[in-house]
């Protein structure tokens, strides 16, 4: 829309306890644009007992990647909503090289594009305290371990995607909270302010 003001386009990367969805709604408080999560998305139809919860509920009580396909439905729908047309930031999706690809699509279609991505790098040790402390459905500890796995082996591949395409910035996630919102955004070029 003409004189409408553009916010950015972000992708949070990060493994399980790496602090990605805390610092997501920081960032998005801070940045005028909503912090999306598919993990509370997905989650939240598991407990209304939705269509898409019952497709979902096992896999991720497996600490499994939902497919592709559906979790493309979710995100796209998500995107054409109003409030994330100027801008937004993604926390759990892309989760692969294939969905990168397929966001990098859906935002080609709206003559769009990401701004940046920034990845909460945390040592695994910590890693595996965080995620264990938090007591939710999928953190018991062989899910945690079976989701650290997946990380690894289907997300991580996404640092080396992204930095070769000149996106990719790098935090240092096992700082305190309010650190680590400070370096997003001193990243992003901006200053934190409390609120
Ligand atoms: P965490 O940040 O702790 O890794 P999330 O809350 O982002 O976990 O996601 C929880 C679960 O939801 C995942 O383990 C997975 O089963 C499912 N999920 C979320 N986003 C995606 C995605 N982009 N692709 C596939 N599965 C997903």
């Amino acid at each position: 829309m003409a004189g409408e003001v553009e916010g950015l386009r972000i992708v949070l990367l990060g493994a399980p306890g790496s602090g990605k969805g805390t610092q997501a709604l920081r960032l998005g408080a801070r940045l005028g644009v909503p912090a999306i999560s598919t993990g509370e998305m997905l989650r939240a139809a598991v407990t209304a007992g939705t269509d898409l919860g019952h497709r979902v509920g096992s896999v991720m009580a497996a600490g499994a990647l939902v497919d592709d396909a559906l979790m493309a439905d979710v995100v796209s729908h998500r995107l054409e909503q109003a409030d994330a047309r100027r801008g937004f930031l993604l926390d759990g999706y892309p989760r692969t090289i294939s969905q990168a690809g397929t966001l990098e699509e859906m935002l080609d279609e709206q003559a769009r594009s990401l701004d940046a991505v920034m990845l909460l790098s945390v040592p695994e040790e910590q890693l595996v305290a965080r995620t264990l402390g938090r007591r939710r459905d999928d953190d018991r500890a062989d899910v945690v371990r079976e989701r650290l796995r997946v990380y690894h082996d289907k997300t991580e591949p996404l640092a080396d995607y992204y930095r070769e395409r000149g996106l990719l910035r790098e935090i240092d996630g096992s700082q305190p909270m309010d650190h680590v919102s400070a370096a997003l955004l001193s990243a992003l070029g901006l200053a934190w302010v409390e609120a």
